[in-house]
């Protein structure tokens, strides 16, 4: 029973949090608040919100607005340019998980020299160690899916070398994270369901990882359990506040299980569809690989005891078979609307699946190493296949 818990994260949860920012102890005196290129944060009133709280406490602020979904590299390259012109001292991150760990990489290089990829340690990252820590990071996620709000990891797609994949760093874990399920009430029906299964697929593989550890195992049981028994509820019926809220809780407990333990290599090869097709929503391409993936587990006897446990936390009270745990999963697909997606949908074709197995063990070779059952080329490919 080997671990490692670090979790340094001030978290403020609750619906209205957002209005208690301005009596928080900021890291700084002037603000980069990075937002998404899209609409959302203004045509809502939350930038306006932010920018009020932020004035309440004294502080300057600056806005950078051109983050994009699965956020690039060269974004990330000129948001540090934008921070270091503007003299900004601290982050503050308002958007989903593509806001904020595009704001995480900016905290890192607008501080730190040459490229990101010099300090990634995946694909054709040379690795390297940071010489100064990022700049102090504010995190409110306005989605329940990532997590980023809870864990020191940022992902990002180097666009030229066709590479999505995660930066772990101890000074990127956010000095606060105001998560106030309020934010999400306006996220339609379908983008609540993709985001809702990202944060599913988070607590689910941290439970079955071989990383998982009795501190990963609590979060992840009770991350299960929230969404699980929300999810349905919060695609239907977006205003209902409590659905919401356990959305949200479940969505920072994922990330808090990815802080204890660690993932599998489900979102090992969902970043490689997403590298290569990168208007395919992250939550989108673990929906699509899900049922295959999971059955080659099941069918493999990987870990019976944990899969049961996992269609117990998903309703299924009187489980007795790993199986249980696919009927739970396609239920839920079904009943959020999700479960006929279909990889063609968004252009992907049988003829990419050695290039993304290829891709998968380069870029995310560590969440394979933490497979109880390791996957080979040809397993990674029949899954793919199994999936379209
Ligand atoms: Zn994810």
């Amino acid at each position: 029973m080997n671990f490692n818990f670090y979790m340094p994260v001030n978290i403020l949860f609750g619906s209205g949090q957002l209005n208690n920012l301005a009596k928080q102890e900021l890291p700084g005196s002037k603000a980069m608040i990075v937002i998404s290129e899209g609409k959302s944060a203004k045509s809502n009133g939350y930038l306006d919100r932010l920018q009020k709280q932020l004035s309440l406490a004294g502080k300057q602020y600056i806005v950078f607005d051109q983050i994009e979904a699965n956020p690039l590299k060269d974004t990330v390259t000129r948001g540090a340019e934008f921070c270091k012109a503007n003299g900004c001292d601290f982050i503050v991150a308002l958007g989903g998980g593509s806001c904020i760990d595009a704001a995480k990489a900016i905290a890192l290089m607008a501080v730190n020299p040459g490229d990101l990829w010099d300090y990634v340690a995946a694909g054709s990252g040379k690795g390297m160690d940071t010489q100064y820590k990022p700049l102090p990071l504010v995190a409110i996620p306005t989605t329940s899916g990532t997590g980023s709000e809870a864990d020191a990891s940022s992902v990002i797609t180097n666009e030229v070398a066709n590479e999505k994949t995660g930066y772990v760093n101890k000074g990127m874990f956010p000095y606060l994270s105001i998560v106030d399920p309020e934010l999400t009430l306006s996220i339609p029906p379908l983008f609540t369901a993709l985001q809702g299964f990202d944060a599913l697929f988070h607590n689910i593989e941290g439970y079955l990882s071989n990383a998982a550890n009795p501190i990963s195992d609590m979060y992840a049981l009770k991350g299960v359990s929230c969404i699980s028994s929300n999810i349905t509820e919060a695609v239907n019926n977006g205003s209902n506040l409590k659905a919401r809220e356990a959305l949200a809780l479940g969505s920072t407990l994922g990330g808090v299980v990815m802080v204890a333990g660690k993932l599998t290599s489900h979102h090992s090869l969902e970043h490689a569809l997403s590298a290569y097709h990168q208007h395919l929503p992250h939550g989108a391409g673990l929906v699509l690989l899900s049922k295959a993936y999971f059955a080659h587990m099941i069918n493999n006897h990987v870990c019976d005891d944990r899969f049961i446990d996992l269609a117990r936390a998903m309703g299924i009270q009187n489980a007795s078979s790993p199986t249980d745990f696919l009927t739970a999963l396609s239920n839920l697909l079904e009943a959020c609307g999700v479960s006929k997606l279909k990889m063609s949908d968004y252009g992907i074709t049988p003829d990419e699946f050695e290039k993304f197995t290829d891709n998968a063990k380069r870029t995310m070779a560590k969440f394979f190493s933490c497979d109880r059952l390791p996957l080979s080329d040809e397993d990674c490919i029949n899954i793919y296949k199994n999936s379209y």
